[in-house]
Parts: C-alpha cells; structure tokens; sequence
C-alpha cells in the first residue's frame, strides 16, 4: 500500500527521559528484594525500621492487589512503592474455573514467558500446585511441559509469588493448607530458586506454612535430593518413577538413561533416613506401557521393605500426544496387586477433570494459537 512509511526513512521525535512513561515491566518486583534490602530502601528513603514488617504482611500475608490498598502506610510511601517497584512479578493472562471449583491461572511472567499454577479444594484442605520453570529439559513422553524443552528457570519470586496470587484469589475465610511442587519444571533443576521460594513460604514472617504440608515432586536427580535432605526442615518429598525397571524407565523417562532407579532408591532412602518423611513414588499409568500386572509385580519387589507409598497417576490427556489412562479396572488392579504386597498405595483422584487438566496443557494451547 502507498501510504505505508518507509521504515527505513522515518524521522523520529526526540524525547528526554522525562517524556517517556515508566514501563511497568522495567521496574523491579518488589519481593524480588529480600527483607534485608527492603528494609535498606525504607531507611535510605527516611522511613522507620518498624514499616519493613508492615510492608512485608501487606505483600505476604493479605490479600491486596495494589500498593494503594496499603491503608496504614502513608500516602506518599505508597506512591513511591508504587514509581519504583511493581506488586507482582507477573500479569494474569489466563483463569479457568472447573467444575469442582478448581481454579487454573495462565500467567505472564515480565518476558513475555508463560507459566501456570493450580489451586485445588477438597473438604478441609487447600492445595496449591506451582511451577519452577518454563518448559522442563526432562522429556517425560506423556507430559505437556517438557513438549518443547526449557526456556529458563524462575526467580525466587516469580516461585513465591504464585501462592501469594492464588491465595488472594481465596474467600476470606478459606486458607492455603497444602503445596505441591508439581507444576510446570522439574524444581530440583532450580535448586536455589527453590530453596530460597521455600523458606520464603515457610519463614514465620513470611507466608507461614509448615514444611511438612509442601511437597516437592522430583524427576529423580540423586544429586540434589541428597542436599536437598540437608535443608534442615521436614519438606516431603516425591519422586516420579513411572516403571520398575530401568529399561522401561529410560524409554518412559530419557533422564534415565544416566541415572538408574538404583541411585535414585539409595538417594531416597537418604532422605528419609535423615528427614524421617515417608517418600512418595509416583506413577503415571500410561495403557499398554507401564500399566501390567507384571509391572506392579516388580514394583512392589522393588519397594519392599522401604517405607514408601505409591500414588498410582491415570494420566491425563495431552492433546498432542496418542499414549491414554488404562481403564478403571486395569489401574484398580494394579493397585490391588501393591496392596497385596504391603505396598501403601492410593489412586490420585483427579481435579479440574473440565479444564485444560494436564500440567503445561493450557501454556501450551495459549503458545500455539499466538504462533498460528
Ligand atoms: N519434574 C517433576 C514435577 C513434574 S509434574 C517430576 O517429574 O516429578 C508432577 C507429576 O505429574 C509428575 O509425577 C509427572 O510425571 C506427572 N505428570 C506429568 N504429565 C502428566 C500427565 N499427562 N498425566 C498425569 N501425570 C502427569
């Protein structure tokens, strides 16, 4: 079209800084700051030592969603919160509802990645399901995240502040009970972030949930479940099998390849040992493939004697991929072959059955239709 500009031959405006409206993105997220270097910008900026806490509970443990709604700090330290820092450090893209009242966030992190996270009600209890990274390098061959690798780790914060969002999202009188580290990632990958993100969330003047109510799901990196072990703190800890053997595994699990069920068996009872948490195994029954009565057979060979429970996955759907869940009876009695062993097990019941169920399912969706 002739009215098209030349982009080669366009003069532009000069503008001084002060022109140029603040981009929300180029700020920092504010609880990328540790209490420490908050504190250090409320001083530096003439407050008193007391507002670092203030500030801290406003972010952490209320549900707010703008530092205007601050209403016990000043006016202007709003103000200046708000000019030098953003609330969160992403933007809520996507929020699906299922029937159950399973709640799905897509968010948007400042880089335009996508990441997402669950919250999950049964009577009494309050889960929220999170991720450490976008994308995951592992390759499980039944899972969503890992489709197209990884792009990068998260932040600290960019880990933390999921609860945080979801946990606004609750009604006053629900709380946030339980976490589960099984979102998109493989965490033990982001191992600082991860450290850091946890003892945010369990730190008294942090969110103040109990170790003992977070899980961290693991593909199985020996390495770093043993210093995981020495965190000092009773975090429970699962890791994702899949199969009995090692040669079904590494084509279920490609990480395998260098690793070996054996070392990871030893690194577990390791952190059991020094934790005293019975670990989870968990299993994803993918028909046809690891789902036999020959497989729990093996399985619970493999698991006598250690103080473990199975947590048996029909998988779920993922669109681009032919491989389903057995049928109710073959995973019923696979679990009634474990049992019979003296093998703990239990099926996991599935939530948001009407959303885009499958872990990385709705970041995935949302990254093809902005490709096509
Ligand atoms: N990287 C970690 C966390 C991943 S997600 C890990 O490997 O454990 C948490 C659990 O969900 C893992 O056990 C994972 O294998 C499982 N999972 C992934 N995709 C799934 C699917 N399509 N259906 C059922 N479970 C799935």
């Amino acid at each position: 079209m002739k009215t098209e500009l030349d982009p080669q031959n366009v003069t532009l405006p000069v503008l001084s800084a002060a022109d140029i409206p603040a981009s929300p993105a180029a700020l920092r997220p504010i609880l990328d700051l540790s209490a420490l270097e908050l504190a250090d910008w409320l001083k530096a900026h003439g407050y008193p030592a007391f507002r670092t806490q203030q500030v801290r509970r406003w972010l952490i443990q209320r549900r707010i969603n703008a530092f205007d709604q601050m209403s016990d700090l000043p006016v202007i330290l709003r103000r200046q919160l708000s000019e030098q820092f953003r609330f969160c450090s992403f933007e809520t893209v996507g929020h699906q509802i299922a029937g159950d009242r399973t709640e799905k966030l897509l968010l948007r992190l400042h880089d335009g990645e996508l990441v997402e996270c669950v919250l999950m009600r049964d009577p009494g209890r309050r889960t929220v399901c999170i991720s450490t990274q976008v994308g995951c390098a592992m390759g499980c061959v039944f899972c969503a995240s890992g489709l197209r690798g990884v792009k990068r780790n998260l932040t600290p914060a960019e880990i933390f502040e999921q609860v945080l969002v979801l946990h606004r999202l609750m009604a006053d009188d629900e709380k946030i009970t339980n976490i589960v580290v099984m979102g998109i990632g493989e965490p033990l990958a982001n191992f600082r972030s991860l450290m850091t993100a946890l003892s945010l969330l369990t730190a008294e003047d942090g969110f103040g949930l109990g170790a003992r109510r977070i899980t961290v799901s693991t593909v199985g990196l020996p390495e770093k479940i043993r210093e995981f072990a020495q965190s000092g703190q009773q975090y429970n800890l699962a890791v994702s099998l899949h199969a009995p053997n090692d040669q079904l595994r590494t084509e279920i699990v490609p990480v395998n390849k260098n690793i070996g069920i054996r070392e990871i068996l030893d690194a577990a009872e390791e952190y059991h040992e020094i934790t005293g948490r019975r670990i989870s195994w968990e299993y994803v029954l993918l028909s046809g493939i690891n789902d036999q009565p020959r497989h729990a057979e093996e399985l619970a060979s493999l698991l006598q004697g250690r103080t473990a429970h199975v947590n048996l996955i029909p998988m779920n759907g993922v669109s681009e991929l032919v491989m389903t869940a057995p049928r109710e009876p073959q995973t019923q009695q696979f679990l009634e072959i474990l049992m019979h062993r003296g093998i703990p097990a239990t099926v996991r019941k599935r939530k948001g059955a009407d959303i885009d169920a499958a872990c990385g399912q709705l970041r995935l969706n949302r990254e093809d239709a902005g490709r096509g």
